[in-house]
């Protein structure tokens, strides 16, 4: 088995069975996607939206698409027909958007709100009161075209672990107020996209059911 193969195995070895493994493989050429699909893996994630419509060309049908990056308002058509969850939706404007395009392509698009809890500004998302605020305004229950299926955050890019950890419970204090408050009923308000290659535990610990993990698999991505 490839070295990538054998990443994933141990990964699915280590996460628990009920949290699903988003293999993050932007800037790695197809080929390396490959060797991750022959190891089973289904789910990849990219945030370019460029790089994923050229890689969804060049990849089996049956692979996965999740968009995870800032997705730019001009690049919302391009990925529309091929991605099956956004996690990053960080703006109303953006999720009417995506919604707008969905219903032109005939398509319902799955999503996640980003949420910002991190220390660094350059990370994007909606505030927790903001997001609380929008959601309890009732304009975001039912938008047709789209599908809120949870939330998505990153962590601040620190080492110390409580503060990590004080930020996954953050999203998960949010992500339970949501789904008591305006998606009780919504079934499919079940996911929390949280955790990469270095903090996944931690983001487990929390209650993540999706962990994005690029490194860990491909290993250092070349800029
Ligand atoms: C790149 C990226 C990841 C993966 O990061 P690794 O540390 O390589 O596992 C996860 N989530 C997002 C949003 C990313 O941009």
């Amino acid at each position: 088995m490839s070295e990538i193969g054998r990443n994933i195995e141990s990964l699915r070895g280590e996460i628990p069975a009920g949290v699903r493994i988003v293999a993050v493989s932007k800037f790695h050429p197809v080929e390396r996607l490959m060797e991750a699909y022959d190891a089973g893996q289904r789910i990849f994630g990219e945030n370019r939206a460029q790089e994923l419509v050229t890689k969804v060309g060049q990849m089996p049908r049956d692979t996965e698409w999740h968009f995870i990056g800032k997705l730019q308002k001009n690049k919302v058509r391009s990925i529309v027909p091929h991605v099956s969850l956004i996690h990053s939706i960080d703006s109303e404007s953006l999720l009417r958007l995506v919604a707008a395009e969905a219903l032109t392509a005939g398509r319902v698009v799955d999503v996640l709100l980003q949420v910002h809890v991190a220390q660094e500004e350059t990370k994007s998302g909606f505030d927790a009161r903001e997001l609380l605020e929008l959601a309890h305004s009732g304009r975001i229950e039912n938008v047709p075209g789209v599908r809120i299926c949870g939330l998505m955050a990153m962590a601040s890019f620190v080492d110390d672990e409580r503060q990590i950890s004080a930020e996954f419970a953050r999203v998960r204090g949010i992500y339970e107020q949501l789904r008591a408050g305006c998606f009780a009923g919504h079934d499919e308000f079940c996911e929390l996209s949280m955790g990469m290659s270095g903090d996944w535990r931690l983001a487990v610990e929390q209650g993540s059911t999706m962990v994005r993990i690029g490194t860990s698999i491909f290993g250092r991505r070349e800029y």
